[in-house]
Parts: C-alpha cells; sequence; structure tokens
C-alpha cells in the first residue's frame, strides 16, 4: 500500500477531529476512568467512529490508510490525553496490517472490512507464561488434523483479551525445526469453543484496558486461517508487526514525556516558593530544559523510524532506537514532573502520578529496552561491516 501523501490535507482533518474528539471526550473522564480501571465502552464507539480501527489499512478496504508518519502522531496525541486508549486500536491494528500484508485474498476479504469498522476487535497474542523475549520457546501447539488445526496451550498478558473477538496467534506447527522459528505459525483465531479467558490481570497503570491470560484446549481453527496459508512463516509475521508495533509504543513515549513536560511547564508558573513562582529557581529551569530537549529529539526519532517504515525500508534499528529512546524519556519526564509537583505530584488529583505508572510499560512492551539496544548494536555492526 501506498500511504496517502501527507501534503494532502485529510491527515490534518483527521489529527483535528481527534483533537476535539480528546479535549471533548476523553480529557474529562479519563481520570476518573483509569482510577477506577474502567473499560471505556463510549470511547471505543467514538474510536469507531473516527475510523481508529482501520487507521493504518489502506483505503481499498475501508480503512483510512494513514502513513506511519502520520499514525505516529495520533497515538502521540492520544497518549498525551489517556495512554491506554492507544492500546485498544494498536494491538488490533497489529493483526489487521499482518492481514493487509502477509493474508491470503480470502482472509482479507473475510476480516478486512470488519476489523477496520471496529464491527470485530483483535489483539495479538504471542507472549506464553514461559516465553516473551525469546518468542521461539512458546509452546502453544497446532496440530493439523484435515481442515483444522487442533490448538493447546496458553498465552498471557494479551492486550483486548477480555474485549476482543479475534486473536493473531502464534503456536508451533512444528516443533522438530532446527531453529525453532521455522516451525512457528500465526493463526486467525476467534473466540469459540475450546478459547478461554482465564483471568484479567491486575497492573501498576495502563488501567481502564484489559490484559488478560487465554487458554486453548482443543480448540479448533479453520485451516483457512492460517496466515498466508502456509506454515512455519509465522515467527517472521509477528516479528515483522513489531517494527510499526515499537514505533506506535516510541510515539506513546513521546506523548507521555510531552504530558509531563507540559503539566510541569504549567505548574511551575503556578506555584510559589521563597516569593516567587518556582519556574524562576534554576533548579527547576534545568529540569524543564531536559525534558522539553527529551521530548524534541525523541519525537525526531519516532519521526526518523515512522518515515523509513513508510518508504518500505528496513527499520528495525531506527524503531528499536525511537522506542528505546522515547520511553526512557516517558520513565525520565514522568518522575522529574513529580518531583517538579513536589507533594502533589504524588497525588491521585494530579495527573503526572498517572503518567508516572504508565511510563514503565513503554519500557516493556514490544520488546524490552534491553532488546532494542541489542538490536540497534547488531545492525551497527551490520550495516558497517569491515
Ligand atoms: C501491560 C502489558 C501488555 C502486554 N500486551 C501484550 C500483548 O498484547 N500481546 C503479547 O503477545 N504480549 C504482550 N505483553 C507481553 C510483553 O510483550 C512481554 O512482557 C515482553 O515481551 C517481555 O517478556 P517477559 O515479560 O516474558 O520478560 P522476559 O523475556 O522474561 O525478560 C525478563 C528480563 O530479561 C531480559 N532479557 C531477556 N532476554 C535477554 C537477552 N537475550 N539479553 C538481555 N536481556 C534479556 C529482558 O530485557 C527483561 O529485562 C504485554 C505486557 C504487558 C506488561
Amino acid at each position: 500500500m501506498i500511504p496517502r501523501d501527507d501534503a494532502s490535507g485529510v491527515d490534518q482533518l483527521i489529527l483535528d477531529s481527534i483533537a476535539k474528539w480528546l479535549a471533548r471526550d476523553v480529557e474529562p473522564h479519563a481520570m476518573r476512568m483509569e482510577h477506577a480501571d474502567e473499560y471505556p465502552h463510549a470511547m471505543v464507539e467514538q474510536m469507531k467512529a473516527l475510523g481508529l480501527f482501520g487507521a493504518m489499512i489502506s483505503t481499498e478496504w475501508g480503512g483510512l490508510g494513514l502513513s506511519a508518519t502520520t499514525y505516529a502522531k495520533v497515538v502521540t496525541m492520544i497518549s498525551e490525553t489517556w495512554m491506554s486508549l492507544t492500546g485498544i486500536f494498536n494491538s488490533h491494528l497489529m493483526l489487521a496490517k499482518c492481514i493487509e500484508k502477509f493474508g491470503t485474498e480470502e482472509q482479507k476479504k473475510k476480516y478486512l472490512p470488519k476489523l477496520v469498522t471496529g464491527e470485530l476487535r483483535a489483539g495479538t497474542a504471542l507472549t506464553e507464561p514461559d516465553a516473551g523475549t525469546d518468542l521461539q520457546a512458546i509452546r502453544t501447539r497446532a496440530e493439523k488434523n484435515g481442515d483444522y488445526y487442533i490448538v493447546n496451550g496458553s498465552k498471557t498478558w494479551i492486550t483486548n483479551g477480555q474485549q476482543g473477538h479475534i486473536f493473531g496467534l502464534l503456536v508451533k506447527t512444528d516443533i522438530t525445526t532446527d531453529p525453532p522459528r521455522k516451525g512457528m505459525s500465526m493463526l486467525i483465531a476467534e473466540k469459540g469453543e475450546g478459547f478461554s479467558v482465564s483471568r484479567k490481570l491486575e497492573k501498576l497503570g495502563y488501567h481502564g484496558i484489559d490484559s488478560a491470560e487465554l487458554v486453548f484446549e482443543n480448540y479448533k481453527v479453520s485451516a483457512a486461517d492460517l496466515i498466508g496459508g502456509e506454515e512455519g512463516k509465522g515467527f517472521y509475521h509477528a516479528v515483522g508487526g513489531l517494527e510499526l508495533g515499537r514505533i506506535n509504543v516510541a510515539a506513546r513515549g513521546v506523548g507521555i514525556a510531552n504530558r509531563a513536560l507540559k503539566e510541569s511547564v504549567k505548574y511551575s508558573q503556578q506555584r510559589k516558593t521563597f516569593g516567587k513562582q518556582i519556574c524562576k529557581h534554576q533548579a527547576i529551569q534545568l529540569k524543564l530544559a531536559d525534558m522539553a530537549t527529551k521530548c524534541e529529539a525523541a519525537r525526531l526519532l519516532v519521526e526518523s523510524a515512522a518515515k523509513a517504515y513508510d518508504e518500505g525500508r528496513r527499520c528495525d534499528m531506527e524503531a528499536g532506537m525511537a522506542k528505546y529512546y522515547a520511553s526512557e524519556a516517558a520513565v525520565e519526564n514522568s518522575l522529574e514532573a513529580m518531583r517538579i509537583h513536589g507533594g502533589y505530584g504524588y497525588s491521585k488529583e494530579f495527573v503526572v502520578e498517572r503518567l508516572y505508572r504508565d511510563a514503565p510499560l513503554m519500557t516493556i512492551g514490544e520488546g524490552t529496552n534491553e532488546m532494542q539496544r541489542i538490536i540497534i548494536a547488531r545492525q551497527l555492526i551490520e550495516r558497517n561491516p569491515i
């Protein structure tokens, strides 16, 4: 798919509509709903109307056809207001994008029109209790039996696990291959008999959205729902989706870092100590300057990774750098914002408390930052051989 030209003005209209929606329908409710860990059903309906469930899917299938560059801006804006909402459509888009990119024509026709409207809502189920970073160690098995696969195993931490209908399910179709990734496949798994949600997981932050454990007991998936119709490609499908996933997490990091800065710039002008606004104290100025510089650097890294993605270039290093830097910026800025707010930063009445709880997730999701640094280093060597 060729992303629409940014200069068309359509992307700006979409960004403007999202900004209005955030101010009118999200910001006034986000703090209460996040504290109550309440699923945002009404906001999901509004997200459907805004087209977010088809944001990066081609207009041919009814999607918005956004480039990764514009998509990253959308994710940053929403994360500034309430980061949890981005998980609802990003995990969904990872499966939709995987079907659009690698699926058979039948799979595209069957699933994409319902995915872009949000009639079917999706998630991506890779992680297992004993395998997160080391995806090749997954144990969920899919054994072929005529026209079906019989799936047994479990997945954990699956975003949209409770509320979603359909999942990109990474399984082993062959346990004898060396390396193991050659025996891995991705199935389109719709909820039904043999597929159960065993529990919703309690978390530090990222409230309002469901992270769940999924269990598969003799669960039947039609062979027609093997993505691309060919076994042994699942690892590549999963890793291919992670590049976009990393750009998305990086964009969320920028959103959190930006919001921490905005709250700090505002509060430091309101609060007075020793007869002057705290923004007039040099110690606070140094913090604000560091925070602003990190926001700008993180934004530019995300833009550069998204541009590489849009141009169809290999971008694991760029996405890794953006994800690593922006997520650390989110963690650092949210802590600095808390310090600038003094005791009030520790209060649930101020948004910086939420930013502080949400930020660390960005260092873990879509590949931990330790792994991002390893990916960056490997790429550096590969791209600069002597
Ligand atoms: C809120 C939330 C939502 C999530 N949503 C999803 C989802 O929708 N779908 C999904 O599939 N997963 C999801 N995950 C899972 C997430 O992707 C994993 O938690 C992540 O990949 C890390 O895996 P792990 O937790 O098993 O940690 P581990 O792999 O056990 O890693 C533990 C530590 O060891 C380090 N480490 C591991 N291997 C190496 C190595 N080779 N070199 C150096 N350090 C290493 C890691 O960096 C980490 O610090 C979610 C997680 C959370 C917390």
